[in-house]
């Protein structure tokens, strides 16, 4: 039931730390139409009959949809492989985004292999079409991504995918931000990255090949 789903990630992401009470969002693209977590109510009380239901074209069809739908409903329409969509403000990957510093530097095998490189939507009003334009821009050819100042997304084939992303964001985020404040960084070199992601293979994972030049090498 994507209702149950949608409401126990919140639930999890606020547990874990990466929202607060009022923010972030989680949808499952079902067909024609996504599930939504609601907007305006405290995300560690969303109940299954809480979700909200937005058609692809746009229209709300049930509930109160939390103000970043139409974030959602851009990456929906323009990758039909995406189904399920998580956006948080993780501290460490916010810090980053905050700081001008993508995750597109490959720092460890995890984010190579799973998450890819992250770059930085440049920052755009939360909630508005103009975000939703500009991260849509990005999605094309990234899954996952940093909001400037705002906060992270990261896209998948379910939610289970998602959840464990945003999770493998955050983790990177954290470990660069100590490595930074350390002073000292090895970044994989493109021979590296080429091994890593042909890990990809071996692990069943079809969804979005990268390549070892859609990395950054030097930070
Ligand atoms: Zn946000």
């Amino acid at each position: 039931m994507p209702e149950k789903e949608v409401a126990e990630a919140i639930i999890h992401l606020y547990r874990r730390g990466f929202i607060t009470l009022s923010e972030g969002n989680v949808s499952i693209r079902d067909g024609e139409r996504f599930f939504i977590t609601p907007g305006g109510l405290r995300k560690d009380r969303v109940r299954p009959e809480d979700i909200a239901v937005v058609g692809l074209d746009g229209k709300i069809i049930k509930g109160k949809p939390s103000s970043e739908y139409r974030l959602h409903l851009a990456i929906y329409r323009i990758r039909n492989d995406i189904n399920a969509i998580v956006h948080t403000h993780p501290p460490f990957a916010v810090a980053l985004a905050v700081s001008g510093i993508s995750l597109e530097y490959p720092v460890l095998a995890e984010a190579v292999t799973f998450l890819g490189p992250v770059p930085i939507v440049p920052f755009e009003l939360p909630s508005t079409d103009a975000l939703a334009e500009r991260a849509g821009e990005f999605i094309k050819k990234y899954d996952n991504l940093l909001l400037e100042n705002h906060g992270a997304v990261t896209t998948a084939e379910n939610l289970d995918l998602g959840l464990a992303l945003m999770e493998t964001l955050e983790h990177t985020a954290e470990v660069l931000w100590k490595a930074l404040f350390i002073g000292r960084i090895k970044i994989f070199d493109r021979s590296e990255v080429e091994k890593l992601l042909s890990l990809r293979k071996t692990y069943g994972l079809s969804h979005r090949p990268w390549r070892a030049e859609d990395f950054r090498y030097n930070l």
